[in-house]
């Protein structure tokens, strides 16, 4: 596997070999595809195996530019560090790209959060309390929302943010891609999929 089979664009190709990049890892070889075709999918890994990239690439290959302010990229995760830390990959990748992207989080100041926000944003990386909040408040609209992403989901319903992640899912529209990574398969990771995947494809590393 190389990164030449996936035919990135330009942009995306200088932002890997600057990165020094050599070839995807499996996790990445394996999801580039699927999540291109527009499938729903199940990604079982861990972190360390390139996650990140696993679900940007596609996203960022498959973004077209736009002035909406509205985002059509939704990434959640567990915490802020991971907030953080998702939105430097996507800025390390997409630097040639002029994506948009802004992290939300909670333990911060809200109007802050709110004035970027508004600014506008291609892709938004949040932790899901936070993201509730600037949604019920009318900072931030979800009706552009064409792919959502969620990262340790496991990790996530294991801190309790089942009610969160259902309440913004049901806010999204009907009409989206859904993808989610988690380290393991649990009971609970099921019934989640079960309620707002359909027919997701599964990656497992
Ligand atoms: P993650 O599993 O997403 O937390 O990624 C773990 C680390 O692997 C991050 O520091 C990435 O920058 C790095 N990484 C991601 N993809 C690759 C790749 N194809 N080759 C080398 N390093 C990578």
């Amino acid at each position: 596997e190389s990164f030449n089979d996936f035919n990135l664009n330009k942009q995306l190709q200088f932002a890997i070999d600057d990165l020094g990049f050599e070839k995807p890892t499996p996790i990445q070889a394996q999801s580039y595809s699927v999540i291109l075709s527009g499938t729903d999918m199940v990604g079982i890994a861990q972190t360390g195996t390139g996650k990140t990239f696993a679900y940007m690439l596609p996203i960022l290959q498959d973004l077209k530019f736009s002035k909406d302010i509205h985002p059509r990229v939704l990434v959640m995760v567990p915490t802020r560090e991971l907030v953080i830390q998702v939105v430097e990959e996507i800025e390390k990748f997409g630097k040639y790209s002029s994506v948009r992207v802004i992290g939300v989080y909670g333990g911060t100041n809200i109007n802050r959060q709110k004035e970027a926000v508004a600014e506008g944003a291609d892709i938004i990386v949040a932790t899901p309390g936070r993201l509730y909040d600037l949604v019920i408040s009318r900072a931030l609209q979800l009706k552009s929302v064409k792919k959502m992403v969620i990262d340790e989901v496991d990790v996530m319903l294991d801190l309790g943010f089942r009610f969160q992640l259902t309440n913004i899912l049901e806010l999204l529209p009907n009409k989206r891609q859904n993808i989610m990574f988690s380290a393991t398969m649990t009971d609970d990771v099921n019934v989640f999929i079960h309620d707002f995947f359909i027919a997701p494809t599964t990656v497992s590393v």
